[in-house]
């Protein structure tokens, strides 16, 4: 199993003296994630939860643990006052069933999100149709199409459905404490949350990794012109002196930050453009622009590459080439040709 390197506890203090503290859990066998704690002396909020997969519990418990080592302030999980989930990805929400065992704190998610962690089981299965009919679309193998729902459906197996007590609306900042953004794009209900001078980005800015896109064909308010125009939204706000990320570093320069991620996708949508000179199907842009990959990396390639063409097609900046086809078939594969 590859080792990461996971920081210990650390603890930033915002301009109004409150304390974040941010620990990292291994959400899954090659993804860590963060958890932040938000203490004012009085009220606790915490901010994500991990996979809910054993690892990611024991380093949830561990974290609050080293928080009370660290910095001697006794937090427990027990003392969490608000539950804030930044965005329906099993990375950041899995750990809620685990978590009410230890606590009845109310948990707030985007109204966009919120039936992802409430109805879990239903939308899997309206989620896996859609995707079914995107890989068919776009070109990719019966067999090939088999592998990938399978690898889909068995990710999503460990999660129980969990009631959500508050929708997480930006008009709710004094209720929960902290100022909601929400920025649609690499999830539908995606939020930063401001706390004074820092903003927790979530997934919506990471340090190193630019954040995954998938097509609005398959999920509404996904997409990469909401993401683009969410990253334009974070962009103009003020007073923000440090961004805390769902993963990776911390990040001070937050203008840079956006304008490098940006700049991937502007090549990438040219990339794209280049490749259709030809008629060419969403499976083959995927494969050229990311070669060969592997188990769950071939969704996320063939994702990020269909939000690209969907972004070019929604532009008019290409066009279907196969339109008999179309016409002719149920789900037929569409090959993109640049006009
Ligand atoms: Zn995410
Ligand atoms: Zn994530």
């Amino acid at each position: 199993m590859t080792q990461l390197f996971m920081e210990p506890v650390q603890k930033f203090v915002t301009s109004a003296g409150r304390c974040i503290y941010t620990f990292p859990v291994l959400a899954f066998p090659s993804l860590v994630a963060n958890i932040y704690v938000i203490s004012d002396g009085g009220r606790v909020i915490l901010v994500d939860c991990g996979s809910g997969m054993e690892q990611s519990n024991k380093d949830l418990l561990a974290g609050f643990t080293a928080i009370q080592e660290t910095f001697g302030d006794p937090i427990g999980l027990a003392d969490v006052d608000v539950i804030v989930i930044t965005h329906g990805h099993m990375d950041h929400f899995g750990g809620l069933p685990f978590i009410r065992q230890h606590t009845g704190a109310p948990i707030g998610v985007h109204p966009l999100d919120r039936r992802v962690l409430s109805h879990y089981e239903e939308r899997v299965v309206v989620a896996a149709r859609q995707l079914e009919t995107f890989l068919q679309r776009a070109g990719v193998s019966a067999e090939s199409r088999e592998a990938i729902m399978a690898m889909y459906l068995y990710a999503k197996g460990v999660y129980r459905s969990t009631p959500v007590q508050f929708s997480l609306e930006e008009e709710q900042a004094e209720l929960v404490g902290v100022q909601p953004h929400h920025v649609p794009g690499h999830c539908p209900g995606q939020v930063c949350l401001q706390v004074d001078d820092i903003l927790l980005t979530a997934d919506h800015v990471l340090s190193r990794t630019t954040p995954h896109q998938a097509p609005e064909s398959i999920t509404n308010h996904m997409g990469l012109a909401h993401y683009l125009d969410s990253l334009a939204r974070i962009e103009r706000l003020e007073g923000v002196r440090l961004c805390l990320g769902g993963h990776e570093e911390p990040m001070a320069d937050l203008p840079g930050r956006i304008q490098a991620i940006r700049q991937v996708h502007d090549s990438r949508l040219n990339r794209v453009l280049d490749i259709c000179r030809e008629p060419t199907s969403t499976a083959d842009i995927s494969r050229q622009l990311f070669g060969e990959v592997h188990s769950y990396h071939i969704l996320l390639a063939l994702e990020e590459a269909g939000a690209h063409v969907e972004y070019l097609y929604q532009r008019g900046e290409l066009v279907a080439a196969n339109l008999e086809e179309i016409e002719q078939e149920p789900n037929p594969v569409i090959r993109y040709q640049r006009v």
